[in-house]
Formats: C-alpha cells, sequence, structure tokens
C-alpha cells in the first residue's frame, strides 16, 4: 500500500441520478452538491415522526411541533377570505373527533375530501375549546381498508429554491444506487466492533431510512466519530512528523537571561509570564521546532513573553519574525517591542503594505543581511520579497486571523523555525486541545497586578444621552473613550453607522471635544495617523468598528461604549472591553442596545463577569453548538455533522482511538487501515504525513 498514486474518489455528478435535471442539478450545487457522494454525505438534521397517530384526544399533549392523526371525515367546510381559501374538515378516530384546517392562496385542497374519506394528516396542533384542530403541512389519503403505515421522514436543510421534499425523494429515489458508490471505510473493522457501530453503507442507510430514531442516532454517532477520529489522525500524524523533524536550531538558555531582561522592564513579571517564559524557553532550546499556542486574555501581557522568546533567538544569533493581523498592531508591537529589546541589542525592522517603497527596500535589506534580529509586519512579511538570514522563531500574533496556509509561509521563510502563535480568544482549554489539535497549550491565567477591574453596564438606546454625558464627564477627568459601532456607512441596515456617529457627535453633542473617526475602509496611512492621534491623546474620542477590536494598548482610554452591543458574540464584546482598563484609573465598559430587544440575559453576563474563559463558555452555551470565536479561520475544525461542543465525549474517545491506532500502526501499513490511508491520501493536508512515515 505504498504507491504514491493518489486514488481519488468515485466522482460522478449529481445531475445522473434519478430525478435530477438540469435545473435540479444547479439548485444542487448551489448548496454545495455537485456529486452522488456528496448528496450521500448530506446528512439529515432531524426526522419527522410519521409512524404513529396521536388518538385525537391526546392531540395537542406531546408537546412536539407537529402531530399525525389518522380519521375519517365527517363534515367538510370550505370558504374564502378575501385572496385565502380556507379548508375545514372534521374526522374522527376511535377516540373521539378532531379537525383539521388547511389555509392558502393556492386552490390544490378544495374540493378534493368528501365525507367518507380516511385521510393521514399532520401539523401544529391547535386546542380550542371545541374540538383540537390539525394545521395541516402534510396530508394523504387512505384507501378503503388499507392500514396506515408511516416512516420516519429524514428532513434536509433546504435553500431558498430546493425545498427538502426534493432532496428527499432524490436520496430516496436513489438511494441503491447511492450506496452502490460508497467508498471504503475508514473507521477499522476492529474500532467498529469496539464500539458497536454499523459498517459504513449501513451507517449511510441508517441515517437516509432509518427504521428507529435510535436507529438514526446510532448512525449519527458513527459519522461524527469518524470525522473526530480522523481529525485526531491527521493531528497526530503531524504532531509526530514535527517531533522526528530535528531541524530547528536548538537555542542555548543562559542562567541569568530571566534576571536581566526583567531589570529591563519597567515592572515585574506576573507569575503566569514567568512560568510562559521557562515553558517557551524550554521549548526552543530542543531541535524539535516548538509549536505552542499562548493563550492569555486580553490584557494579560503576551507581548512581554514573545519579548522574551524574541530575545532568546537574538541572543543565539537567529533572527525573529513576529506577524500580526493589521498595520495597527504591527505598528504597535514595532513600537513596544524596539525600546523594550534595545537594551540587548536587538535591531527592530517592520515590513507593512503601506510601507513607502525606499523604506521598505532598506527594511528587506536589513532582514536578508541579519542586520535585523527582528522582523515585524503585516501578512507583507510572508511575500516572496521577505528573506530572512536565518529565520528562527516564528510568532504569530491573534493567530485566528491568519489562515493555515499564511501562518505555514511564514514558517516556510526559515528552515524549521519555533513558532509561537498567541491568541487572546478565550477557548476552554479541552476544546482548545482538539481544535488545535497540533499544537502544545499555554496559557497565562493572570492579569498583572493593578488592574481595576471594568465596570460594565448594558443600557437601552433609549438612554445614549446619558451614556454621552458620562463620557464628557471622563474625558473632562483627562481619560479618552472608544465609542464602537458596527457600520462603516449609512444604508443598508438599521445599524449605526460609525460615519454618521461620528458626524452627529462633532456637531451635536461633542462640539468642544476632539472627535476622530477610524474604519476599514480608510487608507492604512489614514488609519495609521488618527490612531496615533489617539495614543498621544490629541483625540479624546474615538468612534470606530470593530478594527480596535485586536490589541490595541491605549491606557489612558477609560470609556468603551458599543453601541447595537447584540449585533456581537459575548466573547467579541470581552475583546472590545479589553482595549480600556488598561491603566490605574477604573475603566467603564457600557453596552448598548436598541429599545425593542431583550437582550438582558446575554448582556449581563459581562456585566457580572471579566472572565474571558467564563464568558467564552456561556458564549458557547448560548449560541449553542456550531461555531465559536476565533476557530471559524482556523481550518482545523472543519465539521460536517460532529461538533466538538456538542459532542466532546465522542470526541474524546476518538481521540483515544486513534492515538492507539497509530501507536500500533504508525505508517498505517497494515491491511486493516486501508480504507482509513485511502481517506487521508485523498486529502491534501495529509497526503504528504503519510509518505513520509
Ligand atoms: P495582550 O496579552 O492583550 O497582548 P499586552 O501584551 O498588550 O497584552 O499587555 C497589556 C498591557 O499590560 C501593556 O500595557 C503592558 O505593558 C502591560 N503589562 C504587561 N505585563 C505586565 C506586568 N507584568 N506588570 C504590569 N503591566 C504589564
Ligand atoms: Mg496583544
Amino acid at each position: 500500500m505504498r504507491s504514491p498514486k493518489t486514488r481519488s474518489a468515485p466522482a460522478g455528478d449529481i445531475g445522473e441520478l434519478a430525478g435530477v435535471g438540469a435545473k435540479s442539478a444547479q439548485l444542487f450545487r448551489e448548496i454545495a452538491i455537485t456529486t452522488p457522494l456528496e448528496l450521500l454525505d448530506y446528512l439529515p438534521f432531524r426526522y419527522d415522526d410519521l409512524r404513529l397517530p396521536t388518538p385525537s384526544t391526546e392531540l395537542g399533549s406531546t408537546g412536539a411541533p407537529e402531530e399525525n392523526a389518522v380519521g375519517t371525515v365527517d363534515a367538510v367546510k370550505e370558504r374564502r377570505v378575501r385572496d385565502l381559501e380556507i379548508v375545514e374538515l372534521v374526522l374522527h378516530d376511535d377516540a373521539g373527533s378532531f379537525a383539521a384546517k388547511w389555509i392558502g392562496r393556492r386552490r390544490f385542497v378544495v374540493g378534493k375530501f368528501a365525507q367518507g374519506m380516511r385521510l393521514f394528516v399532520r401539523g401544529r396542533i391547535e386546542r380550542t375549546l371545541a374540538l383540537p384542530v390539525v394545521n395541516v403541512s402534510q396530508y394523504a389519503q387512505l384507501h378503503e381498508g388499507q392500514a396506515y403505515r408511516g416512516d420516519l421522514e429524514p428532513v434536509y436543510r433546504a435553500s431558498k429554491d430546493l425545498a427538502t421534499r426534493k432532496i428527499a425523494a432524490v436520496i430516496k429515489n436513489n438511494l441503491e444506487t447511492l450506496l452502490a458508490m460508497v467508498p471504503e471505510d475508514p473507521l477499522p473493522a476492529a474500532l467498529q466492533r469496539a464500539h458497536g457501530y454499523m459498517p459504513l453503507r449501513e451507517a449511510y442507510r441508517a441515517v437516509h431510512a432509518p427504521a428507529t430514531p435510535e436507529q438514526a442516532a446510532r448512525a449519527r454517532e458513527r459519522f461524527i466519530f469518524t470525522e473526530f477520529f480522523l481529525l485526531a489522525v491527521s493531528a497526530q500524524l503531524r504532531r509526530t512528523e514535527r517531533e522526528r523533524d530535528r531541524g530547528a536550531r536548538s537555542l542555548h538558555v543562559p542562567p541569568a537571561l530571566l534576571e536581566e531582561f526583567e531589570r529591563e522592564l519597567p515592572f515585574a513579571l506576573t507569575g503566569a509570564q514567568r512560568r510562559a517564559i521557562a515553558t517557551l524557553w524550554d521549548d526552543m532550546s530542543s531541535t524539535t521546532p516548538m509549536n505552542r499556542l499562548l493563550q492569555g486574555d486580553v490584557g494579560s501581557g503576551k507581548t512581554l513573553v514573545a519579548a522574551a522568546t524574541i530575545l532568546l533567538a537574538a541572543r543565539n544569533g537567529v533572527q525573529s519574525a513576529i506577524m500580526a493581523p493589521t498595520e495597527i498592531l504591527a505598528a504597535q508591537h514595532a513600537a513596544k517591542l524596539a525600546p523594550l529589546l534595545l537594551p540587548f541589542g536587538v535591531r527592530v525592522e517592520a515590513v507593512f503594505g503601506s510601507q513607502p517603497q525606499r523604506s521598505r527596500a532598506a527594511a528587506l535589506d536589513k532582514i536578508a543581511s541579519g542586520e535585523a534580529s527582528l522582523a515585524v509586519g503585516t501578512h507583507a512579511l510572508i511575500t516572496e520579497t521577505v528573506e530572512f538570514a536565518s529565520l528562527g522563531l516564528a510568532v504569530i500574533d491573534e493567530q485566528h486571523r491568519f489562515g493555515v496556509e499564511q501562518r505555514a509561509r511564514l514558517r516556510a521563510k526559515g528552515g524549521s523555525p519555533h513558532t509561537l502563535h498567541m491568541t487572546a480568544t478565550p477557548i476552554p482549554r479541552t476544546l482548545a486541545q482538539s481544535v488545535y489539535a497540533d499544537l502544545d497549550l499555554c496559557v497565562i491565567d493572570e492579569l498583572p497586578p493593578g488592574r481595576t477591574p471594568i465596570e460594565t453596564f448594558a443600557v437601552r438606546t433609549a438612554r445614549l444621552d446619558r451614556v454621552y454625558r458620562f463620557v464628557r464627564e471622563q474625558v473632562a477627568m483627562g481619560h479618552q473613550a472608544y465609542i464602537v459601532a458596527p457600520a462603516i456607512e449609512e444604508g443598508e441596515s438599521a445599524l449605526t453607522s460609525v460615519v454618521a456617529e461620528a458626524e452627529r457627535l462633532k456637531n451635536d453633542v461633542f462640539p468642544d471635544i476632539a472627535v476622530g473617526l477610524l474604519h476599514g475602509k480608510l487608507a492604512p496611512r489614514e488609519k495609521d495617523a488618527i490612531m496615533q492621534r489617539f495614543v498621544r491623546g490629541e483625540v479624546a474620542v474615538l468612534v470606530s468598528t470593530t478594527v480596535v477590536e485586536v490589541g490595541v494598548d491605549v491606557p489612558n482610554a477609560s470609556v468603551m461604549v458599543i453601541l447595537d452591543a447584540h449585533r456581537y458574540g459575548l466573547a467579541q464584546l470581552h475583546q472590545l472591553r479589553g482595549r480600556v482598563g488598561r491603566g490605574a484609573a477604573t475603566s467603564y465598559c457600557v453596552l448598548v442596545y436598541p429599545d425593542d430587544r431583550e437582550e438582558t440575559e446575554r448582556l449581563s453576563i459581562l456585566t457580572r463577569s471579566t472572565d474571558g474563559f467564563e464568558i467564552a463558555q456561556e458564549d458557547l452555551r448560548l449560541r449553542g453548538p456550531g461555531e465559536f470565536a476565533g476557530t471559524a479561520q482556523s481550518g482545523v475544525a472543519d465539521f460536517h455533522v460532529a461538533d466538538l461542543v456538542r459532542d466532546f465525549e465522542i470526541y474524546q474517545i476518538a481521540k483515544g482511538a486513534a492515538v492507539a491506532t497509530l501507536s500500533d500502526d504508525p505508517g498505517l501499513h497494515s491491511a486493516a487501515h486501508t480504507g482509513l490511508r485511502a481517506v487521508l491520501e485523498r486529502r491534501p493536508s495529509t497526503r504528504a504525513l503519510l509518505y513520509s512515515s
């Protein structure tokens, strides 16, 4: 099984299936279903249980959103109210009577029913004083003497033009064809037996055409398990590959370096910072390249920790690079790190997009010659023109803002540099370990001392005048304020626009105060200029979109007002709030939400807690499984059916299985792993790993 030829999945076109014409083929393509196998992989998200009718006397008491009833028609009433047709039937079953009602613009049921007919009806039940009423969503006529037999009907995510019924029908009518195409099963047979999972083909049948809800759930779990298993196997392969790579420079840690570093700081390191530095330096002393995620709440002082790793690299004569997602952040890093590292003779050069040609060329020269020990920049750092003399350390700030590919490209600027990823997205540790399965984790769980907690309030827009009066008071005391709004310009939505709000504030509310405007459509140079004026205190009130979200550090700012706070997830609000509370003065965060919205429960979490991890946990709970801040772009957790939050227990089991599988058969060469290998070979991200094992 070592043929480097990639076995491709049986492809085919969705249009080849029975009942799929050119038009519906196009509709399927629009929901990313282009092949029969992709259709098979399109799993239902729930089932309508049509198996049993509810006796008429119990209709409306089962708690289900829709219920079924079977009965014989006693009376038919048809009427018309303006352009609506209303058809009402009274039916009876063995237990008693019930009504069925259709309301619609189309005449499709008018004249169809007569006394004595036997019908199946399904719909939302309305309990009236007289009879329970079924608001019919589907119905069927049963012939004389025909016993009622209903199925468990799969419900698929529909698009505007492609109804779930159509998707269900295509799958149902082509099920045997589709099942015949099922490729090799990636889940080893021994694992299936151990966990009581059905074989792949059977599992597909059971999710699309289940006999019982339990069977469907078992099959679904198998798909979830398999997704996690594949994720964990890939991560483990990557980890093994990295651990085998002894190509990193082993950096020597001089015994007094930490004291030396700390002597130059205006304050003492926190215990958490010291522990983090020790961990990272230890990583960097190995020839195995470091690949670590440094997680720390906003304001926990990650930059200093990064500085310590840069210092170690410089001491060992290798260069470092630090890449940040925005020019503002990159400039801030350069401005902070340069003086911090100056006493140690570390020369810093910056590279970013809007840089004048001449200064860019000069910076590139110094980076290529090795004269600069640290290159700070944006995405511009990973362009082809940037060459390093000896890149030994790559630091990626706000790592979730970069794709896997971009991070890899920075690393590729060196041989096997040590890599430090930094994030302020507080993902609970257990989750982080799985989302970033091939990264080691290091958490800064302590804020620098002397921070006064930020006082947070949630208020309705009706009270915005009072909020602005408060901002005015703070400015009068010499502080600065951020006012964040979601939209740039007015128009597209009802959301507050920064352009309009800044205008209003300048003219009407704060005519005597310096108001600045910052948003993503400004040219980088303008953004930089306005930010610099805010940093210098020349602008007292900065009206901005969320471009201020990451990393910006202005200790004199004491108020953060967030307009249309309902637009943001809790974790993002927490990030925004983290822009204040960086100085000695008490800081305030005011969350403003529309008068007609009920936001109190959600926003009150922020008024109660300043712990990013706790907030993230709540965010997860409220938003439910699906997505959570920071992982969308991580490129790792791209699941189809699985959900890390909801299915975390399954993840843990699958991860254990993956580790065991690879420890028994590191190269996956045994016949039992043929299917697994085939699937991994089809994935570009794992193919290469297989051939190095
Ligand atoms: P983040 O982790 O959000 O990137 P920063 O590195 O920007 O945080 O640090 C936030 C602020 O805290 C900065 O102004 C920094 O100088 C300050 N700071 C960092 N470490 C300490 C410390 N040990 N004691 C006091 N202040 C610190
Ligand atoms: Mg930062």
